[in-house]
């Protein structure tokens, strides 16, 4: 795609976003990361040029190449995929501005003691499988309340700011809404979370109308 059909095509996406969020409430603000694991750096430095600011991998290693080498841009970077103990250290050289994806309590430790070495902190979502699929990561529903509460006051670093799921995995669109709405209730029983996040490129506007106020997209932006 050439610069133009680039921007038309993401228009496109945003009005879709749009009429979306609107179906919940014109207050109801929803943010675009761009899930970027299926591009190299230049892709990301086209669709900056035309406006997109928050890009999220999913590997660690990936992260650090395409953050360094886009350096010079004011991007925020957001990690979103399942995080092994041993990258942490790579993840923080990033100072990325949020991980998505906490779904451990051993992790969160992890982390925590890391970052008070480092004397840094870290915004941080806590991940939920509201599936309940076996492939997936994160806490089941009926623990995710306690466990969310017990990060909170053990990994003062780790600044949680809500919830992250993936939706159920069918095309069978009330089992994906079910599963969005288990995370969304969640959500609305925490005190002081601001991102809901859930929802990517085959999903996304039913997340939006279930809730969630951050959408991770990566093929409909670049794949087409
Ligand atoms: C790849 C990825 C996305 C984006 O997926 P698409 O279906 O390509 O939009 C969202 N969230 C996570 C955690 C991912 O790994």
């Amino acid at each position: 795609m050439n610069t133009l059909e680039q921007k038309r095509h993401f228009d496109a996406i945003i009005e879709k976003i749009e009429r979306a969020r609107i179906r919940v409430s014109e207050h109801h603000i929803v943010k675009i990361v761009a899930a970027s694991k299926y591009v190299e750096a230049d892709a990301i430095r086209d669709l900056y040029a035309i406006g997109q600011r928050a890009f999220g991998e999913n590997k660690v290693q990936d992260l650090k190449l395409k953050a360094d080498l886009l350096n010079e841009l004011p991007l925020e970077w957001h990690f979103i995929g399942t995080l092994q103990k041993n990258k942490i250290n790579q993840l923080l050289t990033v100072r990325p501005h949020m991980i998505h994806s906490i779904d451990s309590l051993d992790l969160a430790l992890a982390l925590q003691e890391r970052l008070f070495r480092e004397k840094q902190t870290l915004r941080a979502l806590v991940q939920v499988n509201s599936a309940y699929e076996e492939s997936k990561s994160g806490f089941t529903p009926e623990e995710f309340l306690d466990r969310y509460a017990q990060i909170t006051s053990e990994c003062p670093n780790l600044h949680l700011q809500g919830i992250m799921s993936i939706g159920a995995h069918t095309d069978d669109r009330n089992v994906v809404k079910k599963s969005f709405e288990t995370t969304r209730s969640l959500f609305d029983k925490l005190s002081n979370a601001t991102t809901c996040s859930m929802g990517m490129s085959n999903d996304f506007e039913l997340a939006i109308e279930c809730g969630s106020n951050l959408v991770r997209l990566g093929s409909i932006l670049f794949k087409q």
